[in-house]
């Protein structure tokens, strides 16, 4: 792809210094509230809804974002093996209703999932999109396979039992799932996505109930089965937390180098600040991040976020390699015009002097 847009977050990635500050917010766009006439259930079984929704949104803002994240429902690989989830009123959170592995035998019963069977209408989407945008680079959103066990194929505690008591059964789901999220993310790329927007931590509790040596054993080998095996020129990793749990004591000592990604991202706003991510990982990462997602970006002013943009650019600008983002999928009633006051502020704060 050539393209300002790609070119200046390709610049970033490599960790170079660009023209200016590339930004881009990521959420559930299909269930966002002012952009009318799509639906998040629909878009779980239909890759052009997804694929609509998402390009509306771009095209509605006033200020071209540098790169497109494509956020489907993340439990979309557990629905082909069985999960079910009740999708209500277009609310983002669809609550579990069933879990496709409710006991250890469980486990076995998953198959590796076929991106030209039953994920092809997600690799549809990215076909639409490499036809449609053409000069907005986007990536794919592929949850680590230990989060998609957790969260949706099945539950922690289930997850947490069966690493106790019967971790080959465990383990032997977690290939399957690591095989499927090769063959999508592989898919993904073929049909024109420029990367990966690889998802860790989801939920939180993993950082809470785990230690390093289980973190390795049933978190990272998996994880970097799937990014070792996909080749592309964005690999933007996300170490989400919750109020369940972060992994701040880790990552302030750069336990995360020994991720193969060229891009981190967190919610610097509830634990270690970007500035401090910056001098930990900006020698071996891009940064991508600094707007609160929670508070500032759901509910501040566009004054405020002028401020906190103007900020964070000021904080983490220097030598490059550095991008505005969020903290974690903004929320879906995130006012338009909180969306196009990031757009101003990073056109305002974000130049590098020639
Ligand atoms: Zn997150």
């Amino acid at each position: 792809m050539e393209s300002e847009r790609y070119n200046r977050v390709l610049a970033v990635i490599q960790g170079k210094v660009p023209d200016r500050v590339p930004w881009a917010l990521w959420g559930h766009f299909p269930a966002c509230e002012w952009l009318k006439g799509y639906s998040w259930e629909k878009s779980v079984r239909d890759g052009e809804e997804s694929a609509k929704a998402h390009m509306a949104l771009l095209r509605e803002l006033d200020y071209n974002m540098d790169m497109l994240k494509v956020t489907p429902y993340y439990r979309f690989m557990a629905i082909q093996w069985g999960s079910k989830f009740e999708f209500i009123n277009n609310e983002e959170d669809a609550p579990t209703k069933e879990v496709a592995v409710k006991k250890t035998d469980d486990w076995e019963k998953l198959w590796v999932l076929s991106p030209r069977k039953e994920l092809r209408e997600f690799v549809r989407s990215c076909e639409i999109l490499s036809h449609d945008l053409r000069r907005v680079p986007f990536i794919y959103t592929i949850p680590s396979p230990i989060i998609q066990a957790m969260n949706g194929i099945s539950t922690p505690d289930q997850v947490l039992k069966d690493m106790k008591e019967n971790p080959d059964a465990l383990k032997h789901g977690l290939e399957t799932i690591t095989q499927t999220a090769i063959d999508f993310s592989k898919a993904c790329v073929d049909a024109g996505a420029a990367g990966i927007f690889f998802g860790i931590g989801g939920g939180g509790r993993i950082w809470r109930e785990l230690n390093e040596k289980q973190l390795e054993e049933y978190d990272v080998y998996y994880d970097k089965k799937v990014l070792d095996a996909v080749k592309c020129p964005i690999k933007l990793m996300h170490i989400c937390s919750t109020s369940l749990g972060n992994p701040q004591e880790i990552f302030d000592k750069g336990w995360f180098k020994k991720y193969s990604v060229n891009a981190l991202n967190w919610d610097s706003h509830s634990w270690t600040p970007i500035k401090k991510g910056k001098q930990i990982y900006g020698d071996n990462y891009c940064i991508c991040g600094g707007l609160d997602h929670a508070r500032l970006l759901r509910r501040g002013t566009p004054e405020q976020i002028d401020q906190a943009v103007k900020q964070t650019i000021e904080e983490c600008k220097e030598g490059g390699g550095f991008m505005i983002g969020p903290g974690c999928t903004v929320f879906q009633d995130m006012p338009i015009s909180n969306f196009n006051a990031v757009g101003k502020a990073v056109w305002k704060y974000g130049e590098y002097k020639k």
